[in-house]
């Protein structure tokens, strides 16, 4: 079976397999993870190694710290403001879909200023705003975009410069939840990045923040110490019972990028040609379709529509019998989603792609 779920997405199967050895005795301690004190030695020493791992993969420089949370990415939606805005000023967005269009609504939502310094939403979300479209107020204390939208399928194909109308940088802050980990990144150009993990990091329950060193300390006053970066990142992301089993597992992706892959150029490789081969199969077939700019088009994420919108229900019911899971689109959009994260294998791909070229014969 191979699963194309946008999330909780498919893990590696090594990672599974390594999971189920230790769950119930790790490593001769007659303990399973899940059991273990977050302060204990065992614990301490598996925190410390997924984020040193982490930091390699992502070549992280060391002004920047790596918090493990919880809440998801919708709960840094709010503490992005809260912890950014302290010194006044406002949120600055580029909307680019359903996420970026959340981030926002949540930061209006507690109050504080917002500005949109750049939309897609004229061109119906098919591609991103060109850099030379991004107009920052110039009270702009931040930019926040959504580098690869997981609904619409949208995916940055460069990274925006944050800079005011008077040509002063402000931070970069930036959605990664459904790019993080495909390929390599210069975290040097952000601010702040995070994710949900439960697409290429691990099981939900379990967020990444990657934060620059002076962003931390400046959150509103009355920001609550779990919300709070400078508080998180001062306890190792401690400052209550972090979500330890997480956290254990996001250790073996990290692991298993680094000695089974190969680091992320070898992934995003690997990623490339799973995408290749589905979006040239849509663009081959005149029965399926995705409408996205192709130098936008994600490489996680692959929307899709049958020319009969009466035969997604078959479409589904056939793919699923043949061990294609979960690829019906999300609820606000309708037709397929594919989605290609790390673990998906390519050998998944090709099955989906004779699937649907074997469907379409016969139905199309
Ligand atoms: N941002 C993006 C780009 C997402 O894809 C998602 C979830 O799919 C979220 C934010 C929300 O993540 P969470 O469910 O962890 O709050």
């Amino acid at each position: 079976h191979y699963n194309f779920c946008a999330g909780p997405a498919a893990l590696p199967t090594p990672v599974l397999e390594r999971a189920r050895e230790e769950l119930l005795d790790y490593q001769g301690r007659g303990l399973s993870v899940m059991e273990m004190s977050h302060r204990s030695p065992e614990f301490v020493a598996i925190a410390e190694r997924a984020e040193a791992d982490l930091r390699e993969l992502l070549a992280i420089p060391d002004d920047y710290r790596v918090l493990f949370l919880q809440g998801g990415a919708s709960l840094q939606f709010a503490m992005l403001p809260m912890n950014l805005l302290g010194s006044g000023g406002s949120a600055n967005f580029l909307h680019t879909g359903i996420w970026a269009k959340k981030a926002i609504a949540e930061a209006e939502h507690l109050g504080y200023p917002v500005h949109v310094a750049a939309s897609s939403e004229s061109n119906g979300h098919v591609r991103v705003p060109r850099q030379e479209e991004i107009v920052l107020s110039a009270d702009a204390a931040y930019l926040h975009y959504t580098a690869n939208e997981t609904i619409g399928g949208l995916a940055f194909d460069y990274v925006p410069q944050a800079r005011r109308p008077d040509g002063s940088e402000v931070p970069l802050v930036c959605d990664m939840s459904s790019s993080i980990l495909s390929g390599p990144i210069d975290v040097s150009r952000f601010g702040v990045i995070y994710a949900g993990a439960q697409k290429n990091v691990g099981p939900a329950g379990l967020t990444l923040v990657i934060v620059r060193d002076d962003l931390l300390g400046t959150a509103v006053p009355g920001t609550p110490t779990l919300f709070d970066y400078r508080a998180l990142a001062d306890a190792g992301s401690m400052v209550n019972t972090p979500p330890t089993f997480a956290w254990y597992l996001a250790g073996l992706v990290f692991q298993w990028l680094k000695h089974d892959i190969g680091g992320l150029e070898a992934m995003a490789a690997i990623n490339a040609g799973k995408a290749g081969t589905l979006y040239s199969a849509i663009d081959a077939s005149g029965f399926y379709s995705n409408p996205i700019a192709v130098p936008n088009r994600s490489s996680m994420n692959v929307p899709f529509v049958l020319a009969d919108e009466q035969l997604n229900e078959a479409f589904l019911a056939e793919a699923d019998r043949a061990g294609l899971l979960n690829l019906k689109g999300h609820r606000s959009v309708g037709g397929m989603r594919a989605s290609l994260y790390n673990a998906v294998p390519a050998a998944g791909v090709d099955a989906l792609v004779d699937f649907m070229s074997d469907f379409e014969h016969r139905r199309g």
